[in-house]
């Protein structure tokens, strides 16, 4: 080896060692989160957590299927840590493909009811977001509506609002409809949503329950949080949330959340670092800063969220929504639904 290539190997390796410490010699000075979650949402979390511990929090924000592809593509040479992403479908797909490791803490054992997390301990729930039937007040008697299945009914026609289903959300959603009616049933529903449909599937849940205010349709489906940030900004908002398949199953919810990297050299720091998410002031203020609910059920719930009143939620494993995803996606391809 020729004189400047190993003092070049000499300057890499010591940049290694003041990079990566080992460990147990020094606390982890920062983490690399990649985060299909918003910059708004996050970087307060994440700067209050520097705030506590001095660990500086370094992030990459892109949809999750960009990020699983990035960590995939990185292999062992990935800076990421932390993987974050909402839907348990997308935190399903990076541990089947092995880039997120399983994690070992009582802590989020504790703090993070079991139906909210992976049962390997590769990824955990930190909020919860609810998917429910959104209705126009001024047409609909809420004692018309029931289930997600009822609003196959024939007295829906032409009123019903949907999502596209190519967003993970309604994915998820049906997954959880194929574990509990089965495949047969499921589907019988999804080409009844579609039979009912008022106007072309939406490309997102604001557009849905704009178009219920506007009269365009008198239900739909969509995430609570997408309600509450259009009743922040205007009070007066003339759509009302119903909680679906009470004494039926629950309404469905999912999760956003997150795991440790499989490649993780600082996976002891990654995990305290999702430890300090699931308890406290940082487990209540991730879940509001988009009218979410705690994951951890011992958290406070934002006033706007909890005027919303209690509900019983789908107790199914958010990983079954992975699990049974490929099977929802053709199913709704199957019923016509786009
Ligand atoms: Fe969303």
């Amino acid at each position: 080896m020729p004189a400047s290539m190993s003092l070049r190997w000499i300057l890499v390796a010591a940049t290694l060692a003041l990079t990566f410490p080992a460990a147990g010699v020094r606390a982890a000075e920062s983490l690399v989160v990649y985060t299909a979650r918003n910059e708004q949402l996050v970087r307060p979390v994440f700067d209050a957590y520097t705030k506590a511990t001095g660990v500086e929090i370094r992030y990459t924000t892109a949809d999750a299927a960009v990020l699983i592809e990035r960590l995939a593509a990185e292999g062992r040479n990935s800076p990421a840590d932390v993987l974050m992403t909402v839907d348990a479908g997308e935190l399903w797909n990076a541990a089947r493909r092995g880039l997120l490791q399983p994690v070992q803490s009582a802590t989020l054992d504790k703090n993070i009811p079991a139906n909210l997390r992976d049962p390997e301990g590769r990824w955990f729930g930190l909020s919860v977001r609810a998917r429910t039937i959104a209705y126009a007040p001024s047409r609909v008697d809420p004692k018309q509506l029931g289930t997600y299945a009822g609003l196959a009914g024939p007295e829906w026609k032409g009123r019903l609002c949907l999502r596209t289903s190519k967003k993970v959300y309604n994915q998820s959603l049906v997954a959880t409809m194929i574990a509990a009616l089965g495949e047969a049933r499921t589907e019988q529903v999804v080409r009844g949503w579609v039979a009912n449909l008022a106007a072309p599937v939406f490309a997102n849940d604001t557009a849905l329950l704009e178009a219920i205010a506007a009269g365009q349709c008198d239900v739909g489906i969509a995430n609570t949080y997408y309600y509450g940030r259009l009743v922040k900004e205007r009070p007066d908002f003339p759509v009302r949330l119903f909680w679906a398949n009470q004494g039926a199953g629950g309404v469905h919810v999912n999760i956003s959340g997150a795991g440790v990297v499989a490649t993780s050299r600082r996976a002891e720091a990654a995990t305290r670092f999702l430890e300090w998410l699931s308890a406290g002031e940082a487990q209540r203020h991730f879940a509001a800063v988009n009218f979410e609910f705690p994951a951890n059920p011992s958290a406070a719930v934002d006033p706007l969220v909890k005027s919303w009143g209690p509900f019983e939620a789908d107790p199914i494993n958010v990983a079954e929504a992975g699990r049974l995803q490929a099977d929802a996606v053709r199913l709704m391809d199957r019923a016509g639904y786009r």
